[in-house]
């Protein structure tokens, strides 16, 4: 009975946060998405512990400790001025410095960078890794841009963005529309103002000045690390299955060329216009050349492998019979349609790469369609896993070797895989990974609150 009550009150709590939420942002969908799922998640955790709603922990992190916004202005290649704005959202620090990616993607807006560095909170809480939630970007699209207009737009961001930064502050990394390229000018930049070689300011550099071997590749493979705990706990593996994986970015590619060496046959991929599809698997050689080295769309990969078909469009790739499916494209490119589609084609197991690719009702097509589904949260933190193994080198002023650190990235997979399991055992809600990972990561993150006091 008293079991009851608690539940009620922990409802009661969620629903008058929730509502201040949404009064407060209402018109930011993507965001109040995040909040929903993770809010609705910590229910069992919220009942059965009176102490997070007796100390305002819920209304505190649900509020940004700092949202920056700021003007970017750039010169084109025809000598016109161009004007983006630019965002970096500081949204927790009670576990480390702020952390968490930067994008560029006409899509960014105040709402997209607050969902993703709210969902960045519990993700990095649940990697064990001592660093805080944050994210950045801007609504620069940087698709058809030359090699200096990328350069011009990313120092100007810098410019502004750099007063805000350092190793122990906030540490970016890239995300949509930043690789390797664009940190390195992002670095270059804050070197030049801040006018000392801090190595630790931001993550994903190269490998010459500060990067780690193993992070470029680190969250398409800590996904399929992830999955591979997962298939094991249900008595199957990639050997042998299909795989649909949508993207073709750098969480795309090295889900793909894991997947592969685990076995699995990978049929399709996509990019922004479309996707490609092979029955007998898709070349990963060509894709990697085309995207990394050319920059070229996916859809120049049928020229060079006849068999292979080009469909325009995003949403079909879900319609393709698979065992597996990897979303690693954007938010919200899998809805209550495919969902359904994908599993009535038989598909076994879901595993996000991007940030919440699925939305709430596909999740929950998922859940009750008896798919083993891996959130966001957990599969794809290897990325910012190995950010912070990068962080701790730097740190430390010394390199690990490509083996030391993919061991540490499975065992930080593995260990993120038995959290997970492991709370949504004590809560109550046996193998709902969803749950699982935010009550993981929620916990930790409310008791360093609770031990700092009210700030
Ligand atoms: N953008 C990646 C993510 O969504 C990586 C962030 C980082 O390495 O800081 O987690």
């Amino acid at each position: 009975e008293s079991e009851q009550t608690e539940l009620e009150a922990a409802r009661a709590y969620v629903k008058q946060v929730y509502d201040s939420v949404v009064q407060r942002n209402s018109m930011e969908p993507e965001f109040l998405q995040a909040v929903k799922e993770i809010l609705d998640s910590l229910l069992p955790i919220l009942a059965k512990e009176t102490k997070y709603r007796e100390n305002g922990i819920l209304e505190r992190l649900v509020e940004p400790e700092r949202l920056i916004s700021f003007r970017v202005p750039w010169v084109d290649d025809q000598g016109k001025v161009q004007v983006n704005r630019g965002y970096r959202v500081q949204f927790n620090s009670a576990i480390g410095p702020y952390k968490g990616g930067i994008r560029f993607h006409p899509s960014v807006n105040a709402s997209i960078v607050k969902f993703l560095g709210f969902e960045q909170i519990f993700k990095n809480a649940l990697t064990g890794q001592p660093i805080g939630g944050g994210k950045g970007g801007s609504d620069f699209d940087p698709k058809g841009r030359s090699d200096r207009e990328i350069m011009n737009f990313t120092q100007s961001f810098m410019t502004e963005l750099y007063r805000y930064l350092g190793p122990d502050v906030d540490v970016p990394a890239g995300d949509i529309g930043v690789g390797a390229r664009e940190v390195g000018y992002m670095f270059g930049q804050y070197r030049r103002i801040r006018g000392a070689y801090e190595a630790g300011v931001l993550t994903g550099k190269g490998i010459g000045y500060g990067g780690s071997l193993g992070r470029k590749e680190a969250t398409g493979a800590g996904l399929v690390y992830f999955m591979r705990e997962m298939l094991n706990g249900a008595g199957l593996s990639f050997q042998g299955a299909s795989v649909v994986v949508s993207g073709s970015g750098n969480v795309a590619i090295y889900a793909m060329e894991k997947a592969i060496e685990f076995g699995a046959k990978v049929v399709a991929c996509s990019d922004s216009s479309g996707y490609i599809y092979d029955r007998n698997g898709l070349n990963l050689d060509t894709v990697k050349r085309l995207k990394e080295v050319e920059r070229k769309r996916i859809s120049e990969y049928v020229n060079e492998h006849p068999g292979s078909e080009y469909y325009e469009g995003c949403s079909g790739i879900w319609t393709i019979p698979c065992d597996i499916a990897l979303p690693c494209a954007t938010q919200n490119e899998i809805d209550e349609t495919s969902a359904r589609q994908l599993i009535e084609n038989g598909v076994k197991a879901v595993g996000e790469g991007a940030n919440m690719p699925s939305t709430l009702e596909a999740i929950d097509v998922f859940l009750n369609g008896n798919v083993l589904f891996a959130p966001a949260k957990a599969a794809n933190a290897g990325g910012v896993s190995v950010s912070s193994l990068e962080m701790a080198q730097n740190g430390m002023k010394l390199a690990w070797s490509a083996e030391e650190v993919d061991e540490k990235l499975q065992g930080i997979m593995a260990d993120i895989y038995r959290s997970a399991m492991a709370a949504s055992q004590e809560y109550g809600v046996p193998g709902n990974l969803v749950a699982g990972s935010n009550i993981a990561g929620f916990q930790k993150v409310a008791e360093a609150m609770l031990a700092q006091g009210v700030i």
